[in-house]
């Protein structure tokens, strides 16, 4: 799909993700964020947070009837997170691809789960899983003008 003067034409997505606070303390913010940039998605927003419950409650309420909902939510709150909006095509389906699946030692090498964590509660990072989540997630976390209005003056070097 071909991008005319300023219209999009394919498919433009977001996605929210964020590092969670076992991937900061591990020193792996860098590792994270260059597997997002080198595959060549654009960063839209970013920052660091330390949440408060209420907002790792409301970020995971479909999951508030699960037995792991309170160690979740205390887990999140626990450190910093890394908070993000991703763009691109395909960002959200191929976002969670390369994150993997939710138990890393069922995510396959390459992944960002399956490379670099072992446990379910400490998977290292968060990703929507379609974009209407994603779109309920980023305005959990954002505010309309932290996301940044850039142009990614490479684009014609990653899209045709
Ligand atoms: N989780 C957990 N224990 C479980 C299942 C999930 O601690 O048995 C945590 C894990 O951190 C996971 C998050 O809950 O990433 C959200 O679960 P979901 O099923 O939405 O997985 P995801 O979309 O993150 O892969």
């Amino acid at each position: 799909a071909r991008k005319s003067a300023g219209q999009t034409t394919m498919q433009m997505e977001r996605t929210f993700i964020a590092i969670k606070p076992d991937g900061t303390n591990r020193g792996l913010i860098g590792e994270i964020i260059a597997r997002f940039e080198k595959k060549g998605y654009k960063l839209v927003a970013m920052k660091a947070v330390k949440p408060s419950k209420e907002l790792a409650e409301t970020h995971y309420d479909a999951l508030k009837e699960k037995p792991f909902f309170g160690p979740l939510v205390e887990f999140i709150c626990s450190g910093l997170v890394i908070a993000m909006v991703w763009e691109g095509t395909g960002v959200v389906k191929t976002g969670r691809q390369m994150i993997g699946a939710t138990n890393p030692l069922e995510s396959a090498p390459g992944t960002i789960r399956g490379d670099l964590g072992i446990d379910v509660g400490r998977n290292v990072i968060h990703g929507s899983d379609a974009v209407e989540t994603a779109e309920r997630e980023i305005g959990i976390w954002f505010k309309p003008e932290e996301l940044v209005d850039w142009d990614q003056t490479v684009k014609q070097w990653i899209y045709e």
